[in-house]
């Protein structure tokens, strides 16, 4: 499937906020948002006008879609599933974002950012429920057991991430055992267990018009 492979600090500095695209670079003084939070480009310094209406929904769709590193095409289809689905819209269509195996594995501290995740997830590190799963898109489900590959266990990514982000934490909904390089899904994420400061109402609006 396509990726976005140019710069990511560009797409940072387009939605004016941190969106931990590169690893432990993004906790450092090297952040380009900490060194020059604005937009991209020649004219960037002139682009500070303040967002309303569409511009401001559009902004909010584009940042929740880098965040996760989803495209376009399948950003959509994580609404249309969320909107056929009972409950609140926008809320769902994070939980699906939050459930998708590469996004599991940055969370347990497996990978220093979600692009490395997804890599290691590509390159069949990982075991669900004691099969390998390579699909980064994979949707994990309330007690689900996530396994590193006996063989993978000494990656050099896996245990360089581990180092890197040991103070990161785990969110409440997933736990992680390191001596046994397991992380198990407790329950599904709720709203308030996603730490994403996005406003998820607007993304649903601009996909209803
Ligand atoms: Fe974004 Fe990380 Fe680059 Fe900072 S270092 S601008 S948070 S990708």
């Amino acid at each position: 499937m396509a990726r976005y492979i140019g710069p990511v600090c560009r797409l940072c500095r387009r939605e004016g906020m941190k969106l931990f695209l590169k690893g432990e670079r993004c906790y450092t003084e090297k952040c380009a948002i900490e060194r020059r939070n604005l937009p991209p480009g020649q004219h960037g310094k002139l682009r500070k006008a303040k967002l309303v209406g569409y511009g401001l929904q559009l902004r909010e769709k584009q940042k929740v879609k880098r965040i996760y590193g989803v495209l376009e095409n399948q950003f959509r289809r994580y609404f249309e599933v969320a909107d056929r689905t009972r409950g609140i819209t926008g809320e769902t269509l994070l939980q699906l974002l939050e459930r998708r195996l590469d996004n599991v594995v940055y969370r347990l501290g497996l990978g220093t950012s979600r692009a490395q995740a997804r890599q290691l997830v590509l390159h069949g590190h990982f075991l669900i429920n004691g099969r390998k799963v390579d699909v980064p898109s994979y949707q994990v489900k309330a007690g689900d057991v996530l396994t590193v590959r006996a063989s993978s266990a000494q990656t050099a990514a896996i245990q360089h991430a581990l180092e890197e982000v040991k103070g990161r934490g785990v969110p409440e909904w997933l736990s992680f055992d390191p001596a046994q390089m397991t992380g198990r899904v407790a329950s599904l994420p709720t709203r308030a267990q996603i730490n994403l400061p996005v406003q998820e109402q607007l993304i649903v609006e601009l996909y209803s018009k």
